[in-house]
């Protein structure tokens, strides 16, 4: 059995999850040896000329996890501490939340360590393009699709796009996911990870009996996945009474007021220095008294050490990794309801499917349909894993590694070992 401990490593932990799944799957040693580890991964180290004139050489990584199910799929990230570690073990959790949405795709992931933040857009659209180039070796639309994920956006991926269409001679829209609409971008998918999420947070409330329009919201991260959650949880009646990004949070009692909040953020770049609501710090807003709380920023936010003191009956995680294993232990002892990353956050994943899909179709979708499907998605795969947790009466995250790692190992088996 596993040992769960905070100092360990993203992949470590990624690695301890899948044997707990492992374990009471009990799977045979050769295929779980075959699922612990990506199956390939590539380092990059490119250089980029700056607008200064100099030369800088950032490196890079693509991870692909594992094939069995199809091409693999995975943002790709940059950020100034990103890790290969790091890259190995959301790769690894790509391949489960793809899995346990039941998406024909295994899981892959992408960074530049870089601060964005500290580039002008020329240079990033040259770092860009030119990380694309070196990892071209790896993606393509039957092969590996990548998508955006924390510090790159629709224009990141307009580039990748742009980039290997260049070198096809050709535009190769199915490449990426996450465009821009006007090159074959998919109507709902700029915020799918946020509806996803609260669709499956609606049909959840039912099983926990949490009336949404009356819940208290804490979310961590107000990014692509936290401020729109954030306003669709708004919509529902729900009460967000804080919210936070790098620089710190806020917190209003009677609630935040979001569309200045927005505008605020929009004009500032930050959260910091808005009028209406208190300062609290990152690690406060964790442990506020609230219903839901979303952490939606990055790995690793709730361990051992601050997991007594969160007081959210539900957690609902936005971010990929957000809770250590030994957080999880606590907080389930607890009896905190968590829904996992790899069910939670898999609206995003859903619908750049949806997007690859139409890219190799060339026919598009209404934003109804696209946003009917993700719900049927998000609801089955709620009540598959719910179901598996009742039956076997496991945590939603262990249940949900059992759905996904089945399955996977279920398409490994079917197709035999090659040669
Ligand atoms: P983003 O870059 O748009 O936003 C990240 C937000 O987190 C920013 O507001 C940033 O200021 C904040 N942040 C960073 N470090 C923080 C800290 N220590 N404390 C508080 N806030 C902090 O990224 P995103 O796309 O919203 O992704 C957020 C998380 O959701 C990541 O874990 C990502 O892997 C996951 N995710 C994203 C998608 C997607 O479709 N974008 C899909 C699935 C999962």
């Amino acid at each position: 059995m596993t040992t769960l401990s905070d100092t360990d490593s993203p992949f470590a932990i990624a690695q301890q999850q899948f044997d707990i799944a492992a374990d009471l799957l009990g799977l045979a040693p050769g295929l779980r040896g075959i699922l612990r580890c990506p199956q390939r991964e590539m380092s990059v180290a490119f250089p980029v000329k700056l607008d200064d004139g100099s030369t800088r050489v950032f490196e890079g990584f693509r991870v692909q996890h594992n094939l069995s199910r199809g091409p693999t799929k995975g943002g790709i990230r940059y950020h100034p501490s990103v890790s290969l570690d790091e890259v190995r073990a959301l790769a690894m959790w790509m391949t489960w939340k793809c899995a346990v949405a039941n998406l024909p795709y295994g899981g892959a992931k992408g960074a530049v360590v870089v601060d964005p933040k500290a580039l002008t857009p020329g240079e990033i659209e040259r770092l860009t393009r030119r990380y694309a180039t070196e990892i071209s070796l790896l993606i393509g639309p039957e092969k590996d699709v990548p998508a955006p994920d924390v510090g790159t956006d629709a224009q990141v991926m307009a580039w990748i796009m742009d980039t290997i269409s260049m070198h096809q001679g050709y535009t190769v829209p199915a490449i990426v996911t996450g465009k821009p609409l006007n090159i074959g971008g998919s109507e709902g998918r700029s915020d799918a990870t946020a509806r996803g999420l609260v669709y499956l947070l609606n049909d959840a409330s039912r099983h926990i009996g949490l009336n949404l329009q009356n819940a208290r919201v804490a979310i961590q991260g107000f990014g692509k996945v936290g401020a729109s959650t954030a306003q669709f949880l708004s919509g529902l009646g729900a009460t967000i009474v804080a919210v936070s990004d790098t620089g710190g949070g806020l917190f209003r009692q009677s609630g935040l007021d979001l569309a200045p909040l927005l505008e605020h953020k929009r004009q500032t770049g930050a959260l910091a220095g808005f009028a209406g609501a208190d300062a609290i710090t990152n690690a406060e807003l964790l442990e506020l008294d609230v219903d839901v709380l979303v952490p939606a920023a990055l790995s690793g936010a709730i361990t051992g050490e601050n997991a007594p003191r969160v007081r959210a009956h539900v957690i609902v995680e936005g971010a990929n990794g957000p809770l250590t294993p030994a957080a999880d232990q606590i907080l389930y002892d607890q009896g905190t309801f968590v829904l996992p990353d790899i069910l939670a956050n898999a609206g995003g994943v859903t619908v750049s499917y949806f997007e690859w899909v139409q890219g190799l179709q060339e026919f598009f979708w209404t934003e109804r349909e696209v946003n009917a499907q993700l719900e049927r998605v998000m609801v089955n795969s709620f009540q598959t894993v719910l179901r598996v947790a009742q039956e076997r009466r496991v945590d939603m995250r262990t249940a949900a590694y059992l759905v996904g790692v089945q399955r996977v190992a279920d398409a490994v088996a079917t197709r035999g070992i090659y040669p």
